[in-house]
C-alpha cells in the first residue's frame, strides 16, 4: 500500500505530465496553423472582353492596369503568331490574372518570427479569340512567355452557286444571302478581267466554288473562293482559280487566271514572299522604350536573310547603312510614292539604280533599332507617311517555273472538284477536317 504522501507525489506527477502534454499538444496545433497560413491558396481572376469599335489590345490591357513595359512585351511576343493589325470589332480577349506571395521583410529574433506576405498580381495567360474556334494563348511562366494554338474541330462545306444577274453581279450574290467581305473576295479578282460598269448586262451568267468551315452548325468566316467565273453577252468567259503555296500567310496565295497571272488591279509586289504583319501602322506602345509613339510604317515578320524586294519599278533614292533607329534602309521613289525597307542585314542596290518590280534589293536584319530580325515596310505619299496595308500586294503578278506547274495542277483538280459535284446533282460533300 502506497503512504499518503507518496500518493499525493504520484498525484502531482500526473497532473505535470496531463499539463505538458496538453501544452505540448497545443503547441503543435499552433504551429500547424500557423503553416495553413503561409500556404497560399490559388486565387484567379478572368475578364473577358469583347473588343469595341475603335478599341486596342493596348487600350483593354492598359484599363487592366498592366503596364505598358508588359502590354509591349505580350504584343510582340504574340504578334509573330498573331496579325494584331486585322483584330476585328466583336473579336474577344480573355484575360487571366493569377496571384503570387512575395516575402517583402523577413524579422527574427531569439523568440520572435516574423514574415510579411503581400499578394502581387501578374497576368498568367492572354487568349486572343479571332473566331470561335480559335485561341491564341500566350502563357506567361514566370521568367519566360509560350505560346499555344487551340483550334476546335469544325466541319468544311464545299458547294457551288450558278446563277444569272438582272441589275449587277454584286446584287445577286445579296440576294444569295452573301456578306459584304465575301462579295468582295468573289467580285474582286473577276474585275481583274471584266469591267462590270460597262459590260455587265442582264442574264449574265456566274459561277462560284467555294468553302465554308462550321462549327455547331454555326457558319465560320473566312468563306474560301476556291473559283469564280464570269460570262456574258460582251464578256467571253473569264475564271480565277484559287492558287495555295506551301505556307498559309504565303503572299503567293490568291487568285489567277487559267495561265497563272495574278487576278488584282493595281497591284504592286508585295515587299517579301510570306506577308506576316507582326506590328501594324499607328500609335503603338513601343517595343524597347515601353512609351507611346507613332509606328510609320508596318514590321513584318522574315527571318534573318530572307529576300526583300521592290515592290514596283522606280529609282533608289536612298542606299544608306547604320542610319540610326532604322538601320541598313533603302529608299525607292515611284513617282509621287516613296517606299521604305529597314533594318537590312544586306543592301544589293545603290542610290539612283533603276530596279524593276520584284528585283531583289536586300536581305532582312536586325540593324538599328530592332528588338529581332524584320522588315520596316514604309510609305509615303507627297511627304507623309501612309499605312502600307492599304497597297493592294501580291506575292507575284505571274506565276512562273514550279509555281506554275503547281498551279497547273491545282487548277486541274479544281476544276475535277466541280465536275465531279456537278454530277453529283449539286450535292454538297461533306468532311470533317481537325
Ligand atoms: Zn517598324
Amino acid at each position: 500500500m502506497l503512504s499518503n504522501d507518496k500518493k499525493y507525489i504520484l498525484y502531482i506527477l500526473m497532473i505535470t505530465i496531463l499539463i505538458t502534454m496538453i501544452a505540448c499538444g497545443k503547441k503543435i496545433q499552433k504551429e500547424e496553423v500557423l503553416i495553413e497560413e503561409i500556404i497560399p491558396k490559388e486565387k484567379i481572376d478572368i475578364f473577358k472582353k469583347t473588343i469595341n469599335p475603335g478599341e486596342s489590345i493596348y487600350q483593354v490591357l492598359t484599363e487592366m492596369n498592366v503596364s505598358n513595359q508588359d502590354i509591349a512585351n505580350y504584343t510582340r511576343f504574340l504578334g509573330d503568331y498573331v496579325d494584331f493589325t486585322s483584330i476585328q470589332i466583336g473579336d474577344s480577349l480573355i484575360v487571366k490574372f493569377k496571384y503570387k506571395t512575395v516575402k517583402d521583410s523577413l524579422f527574427e529574433s531569439d523568440t520572435l518570427k516574423q514574415v510579411i506576405e503581400s499578394e502581387k498580381k501578374y497576368l498568367a495567360e492572354l487568349t486572343y479569340r479571332p473566331d470561335i474556334i480559335t485561341s491564341h494563348i500566350l502563357i506567361n511562366n514566370g521568367d519566360s512567355l509560350s505560346y499555344e494554338k487551340k483550334i476546335l474541330p469544325f466541319t468544311t462545306r464545299k458547294r457551288i452557286i450558278k446563277g444569272s444577274i438582272d441589275k449587277s453581279l454584286n446584287n445577286a450574290l445579296i440576294k444569295l444571302g452573301f456578306s459584304t467581305t465575301e462579295r468582295q473576295q468573289i467580285i474582286k479578282p473577276l474585275e481583274a478581267a471584266v469591267s462590270f460598269e460597262s459590260d455587265a448586262r442582264p442574264n449574265d451568267i456566274f459561277e462560284v466554288y467555294l468553302e465554308e468551315k462550321f462549327y455547331n452548325n454555326e457558319k465560320i468566316s473566312p468563306t474560301k473562293i476556291i473559283y469564280a467565273s464570269y460570262e456574258g453577252k460582251r464578256v467571253r468567259k473569264k475564271e480565277s482559280f484559287r492558287f495555295v503555296d506551301d505556307k498559309e500567310d504565303s503572299a503567293i496565295n490568291g487568285m489567277y487566271d487559267k495561265n497563272g497571272k495574278a487576278m488584282v488591279i493595281n497591284a504592286v509586289r508585295s515587299p517579301l514572299n510570306y506577308m506576316h504583319i507582326s506590328s501594324g501602322f499607328g500609335k503603338r506602345i513601343h517595343p524597347i522604350s515601353g512609351r507611346w509613339k507613332m509606328h510609320t510604317g508596318i514590321d513584318l515578320r522574315g527571318g534573318y536573310g530572307t529576300p526583300v524586294f521592290a515592290v514596283a519599278k522606280g529609282i533608289v533614292s536612298m542606299s544608306s547603312r547604320k542610319n540610326k533607329g532604322f538601320g541598313n534602309e533603302i529608299r525607292i521613289r515611284h513617282g509621287e510614292m516613296i517606299t521604305q525597307y529597314a533594318h537590312l542585314s544586306k543592301i544589293y542596290v545603290r542610290k539612283g539604280q533603276k530596279v524593276r518590280k520584284g528585283q531583289k534589293i536586300g536581305a532582312i536584319g536586325t540593324t538599328g533599332y530592332s528588338t529581332g530580325p524584320h522588315l520596316h515596310f514604309g510609305l509615303m505619299k507627297n511627304g507623309k507617311w501612309k499605312n502600307p496595308k492599304n497597297l493592294r500586294m501580291v506575292g507575284a503578278i505571274q506565276l512562273k517555273t514550279n509555281k506554275l506547274a503547281k498551279f497547273k495542277l491545282q487548277m486541274k483538280e479544281i476544276i475535277e472538284e466541280i465536275e465531279q459535284i456537278d454530277i453529283t446533282q449539286n450535292q454538297p460533300s461533306n468532311s470533317t477536317n481537325l
